[in-house]
């Protein structure tokens, strides 16, 4: 089908290329038969460009950030679905009816994995798709060979209930772990579609190489905020911390996903004043009223930063998402 929609396309450019030059050579008032035989060659190219265009490879991800990584090496040739939008929190995201159809169409599944996204799981079992299941060609756990922070001992036990019991699953925010994860999606995408696998190769290096440009700079600019203590909201913020060598003092949330008590915002208060902390990082979609009360409570300035592609205007893509949070920090720390 593919094959031979191209070749109709092939065969159409021709001829008009054919009747364009006998136009040009024949004679400048056009012939009306022959204007009529281009336009009608040009709309048939449109069309067999739209067949080839509905041939992209329909790929669902459960978040924005991995969306734009799996576009960034599969360029025109995927159509990708993020199952959780950018401006909900996609680590407590409930799917929706639709979203059982759009994983059914898809021949590819990626997912952040590290009990991040078990939602995921759930949809994958209504889809009744036994191709994207865990272990099949179809599935895609983006985690794979990611060196994982914050691993809880053995001793500390199971997980009790809340986020981040598998180790701290944000690790899309350190840029070089793009790498990692774009050389997993670079296979899966080789292995559904040989044919292109050279050019997602191309692609991944191409994309790879404005990163690498880009991490030089942003390390730079990051460079102001060095000695200076910040909190969070919530620990989103663990591998890029670690990349950018920030020191985060501390967490609006005990723990991840659990919401502070009195009692704990004293304590930040306290932590605060004694480290000078002078930022608190807010995620969009997290409370507005906590993050207020600290930094009215200490002088520190609100920074919000996007924690997934298209969380804030700014980040668009996986590269404008670090510039945007580069300059978003390093814009306060120069005040
Ligand atoms: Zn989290």
């Amino acid at each position: 089908m593919r094959a031979k929609s191209r070749a109709i396309a092939g065969q159409i450019s021709a001829s008009v290329i054919r009747h364009l030059a006998i136009g040009r050579r024949v004679t400048p008032s056009a012939n009306p038969s022959h204007v009529l035989g281009c336009l009608l060659a040009v709309s048939l190219l449109f069309v067999a460009a739209g067949a080839h265009g509905q041939d992209r490879l329909p790929i669902v991800t459960s978040t924005t950030s991995l969306k734009a990584l799996v576009e960034a090496v599969g360029g025109e040739r995927v159509a990708v679905t993020s199952i959780a939008p950018a401006t909900m929190d996609a680590e407590d995201y409930q799917p929706k009816p639709q979203d059982v159809s759009r994983v059914k169409s898809a021949r590819l599944a990626v997912r952040v994995g590290l009990d991040y996204d078990l939602w995921f799981d759930r949809l994958l079992a209504q889809a009744g798709r036994a191709d994207l299941m865990r272990g099949q060609a179809g599935y895609v756990d983006a985690s794979y060979a990611i060196a994982v922070l914050e691993v809880r001992g053995a001793s500390v036990g199971p997980s009790d209930g809340h986020a981040h019991g598998n180790g701290n699953p944000h690790y899309w925010l350190d840029p070089k772990n793009a790498e990692i994860i774009t050389a997993t999606i670079l296979e899966a995408l080789g292995r559904l579609d040989p044919e292109h696998a050279e050019k997602f190769e191309r692609n991944r290096q191409g994309f790879l190489s404005v990163l690498e440009a880009k991490l030089a700079d942003w390390e730079r600019r990051m460079a102001a905020l060095q000695g200076r203590a910040l909190v969070a909201y919530h620990n989103s913020w663990a591998y890029f911390a670690r990349r950018f060598r920030l020191d985060i003092a501390g967490f609006i949330e005990p723990k991840p996903g659990v919401q502070p008590s009195p009692a704990h915002l004293a304590a930040m208060i306290r932590l605060m004043r004694d480290k000078n902390v002078g930022i608190v990082i807010r995620e969009p979609n997290e409370p507005e009223r906590d993050v207020a009360f600290l930094a009215a409570k200490t002088g520190a300035a609100i920074v919000v930063l996007s924690a997934a592609v298209g969380a804030t205007p700014q980040a668009k893509d996986y590269i404008s998402l670090f510039d945007a949070n580069v300059e978003a920090l390093s814009a306060r720390a120069a005040r």
